[in-house]
């Protein structure tokens, strides 16, 4: 599991792996250093705990290594190129636009080494110890872990906290080869955008890395099962991203099962797919794969330490974090719930606070917000108007459009909407569901609002800035009331 690359990135310069000689002891042991590890363990030393921390690969987990953060460096990228295409329809000039993707994905990994390296930066200055090694339980008070070069080391706690994160899902007929059919992480290390990918799976991976190789130059296609691409989003909001990505020449099948590959003479394969019961076959230089990910719980023994795995790996919590063993804790992708980074480390901080005593600390989702970095970007937070409905209230919706915002429209970006959902009894702003410019970070306003209790009105109360993007949502709050300004309101 451990390349020559991986174990030297990280620490040498700014804080070494320790020494795997002895027998160790710790008040807490954290095994995995993604978003969900990283952030308990520095937590609980800053809380007072004695704390090492076991990562068998690169500081960061899959987020900041493969995932999160080089995702977004490629997207970011992918956006300049666009915007330089358009710029003619400002008047501005520019010459023919080229990518030098070998020197994108050197600045990418400059981005990526910038911020694992501050993890150990921040693990030293925070006294917090680690080992480079797999851990695996062997009580529920002792793991055992082997190190890089082969060596164990035995140690003991007095709580742990798991967050070994989770890789990509392969399915029959695809293998991952790392050469023609790939997974996220291959995708986001192409030294050159293919000329045909055919994408299979339509959640946020797939979208995101589709539209940034789409946008470096590939044909893409991508191939979702479901009746939409990411599925079980609001229609309302996918409905506005297919069309966009559409438009920009991506192929969208949905409803369509990928059956198997075809190689051909020239290296090249054909995707078979299947769809309203015809066959198709996708021509491909590369194929990724990207249909979920699965927890890294099987080799990790817990079963010695007594704690319960559910059938498809993932272990149950309570509000606390912990596992069905009280002493030992379970964060981010693990866990059930949607696999996101953010979520990973609320649940870190809230066992390490749990660990160092906080009667008061305790998880509570209402306000879990979720982004997707499409263009336009997609972004939520509570319940939509269905599940309101499921769960008995009865919501009532402001829908305010970017096309009459000024900010949007002065920065060429009018695709999408705000849409509040708010109870009409109670005024309670139970979801708000973003599919827009800057949706990612215009989610933070509302998961706020959610988190304190906030109403409608409050949000429609709160002076905003103009122009900016978030006046959008203080309208579409005031849309619950049938007040919007700069849009037409339905009685
Ligand atoms: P991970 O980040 O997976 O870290 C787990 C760590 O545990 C790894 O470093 C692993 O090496 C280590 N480990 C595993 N087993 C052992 C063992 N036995 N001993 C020692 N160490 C072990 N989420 C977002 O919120 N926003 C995004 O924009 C986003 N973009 C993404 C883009 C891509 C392409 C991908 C793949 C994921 C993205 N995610 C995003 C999801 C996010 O990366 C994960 O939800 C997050 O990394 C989970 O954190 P974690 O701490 O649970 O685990």
């Amino acid at each position: 599991m451990i390349s020559g690359d991986a174990r030297l990135k990280n620490g040498p310069s700014v804080s070494e792996p320790i020494s795997m000689a002895d027998t160790r002891t710790t008040e807490v042991l954290v095994i995995g250093a993604g978003p969900g590890g990283y952030e308990a363990a520095i937590r609980a030393a800053q809380l007072g705990k004695k704390v090492l921390v076991i990562e068998r690969e690169n500081l960061g987990g899959v987020c900041l290594n493969v995932g999160c953060i080089p995702s977004k460096a490629l997207i970011h990228a992918a956006k300049r190129v666009v915007e330089i295409r358009h710029a003619a329809d400002l008047g501005i000039t520019t010459g023919p636009v080229s990518v030098d993707v070998k020197k994108l994905q050197a600045w990418k990994r400059g981005v990526v080494d910038g911020l694992t390296g501050g993890i150990a930066q921040l693990f030293k200055a925070n006294k917090v110890d680690w080992i480079q090694g797999t851990a695996t339980f062997t009580a529920k008070d002792a793991v055992s872990v082997r190190g890089a070069d082969g060596k164990e080391t035995n140690v003991r706690f007095q709580n742990a906290i798991v967050a070994t994160g989770s890789r990509p899902i392969e399915i029959p007929g695809f293998k991952f080869d790392r050469r023609t059919v790939i997974d996220s992480t291959g995708a986001l290390d192409l030294e050159e955008a293919p000329k045909k990918l055919v994408v299979i799976g339509g959640g946020f991976i797939g979208l995101e890395i589709g539209q940034t190789m789409r946008r470096l130059g590939s044909e893409v296609t991508v191939v979702e099962a479901m009746d939409q691409i990411l599925p079980g989003q609001d229609p309302d909001l996918v409905r506005v991203l297919a069309r966009a990505l559409q438009k920009e020449g991506i192929r969208i099948l949905t409803g369509a099962k990928a059956k198997g590959l075809e190689p051909q003479k020239d290296g090249s394969v054909q995707v078979v797919i299947e769809a309203k019961g015809a066959e198709e076959r996708l021509p491909a230089d590369k194929v990724l794969v990207s249909v979920g990910r699965r927890p890294n719980t099987e080799s990790l023994g817990l079963d010695k330490a007594g704690v319960k795995v559910t059938p498809k790996g993932l272990v149950e919590t309570n509000d606390k974090a912990q596992t069905s063993v009280a002493t030992i804790y379970a964060i981010g992708d693990i866990t059930p719930g949607p696999a996101l980074a953010h979520k990973a480390s609320k649940e870190g901080l809230t066992a390490a606070a749990v660990i160092a005593g906080d009667k008061g600390a305790a998880l509570d989702y209402r306000a879990l917000p979720w982004a997707v970095f499409t263009d336009p970007e997609i972004a939520t937070v509570g319940l939509t108007e269905a599940q309101a409905r499921e769960k008995g209230l009865d919501p009532v919706v402001g829908r305010f459009p970017f096309a009459a915002s000024g900010r949007a429209k002065s920065t060429q970006a009018t695709d999408g909407f705000v849409k509040v959902v708010a109870d009409k009894k109670t005024d309670l702003l139970l979801g708000v569901h973003i599919i827009g410019p800057e949706a990612s970070n215009l989610i933070a306003e509302a998961a706020l609002a959610i988190e304190m209790g906030a109403t409608a009105h409050d949000l429609a109360l709160t002076i905003h800035t103009h122009p900016t993007l978030p006046e959008a949502l203080m309208e579409a709050a005031e849309g619950v009331h049938g007040r919007m300004i700069h849009a037409v309101n339905r009685s």
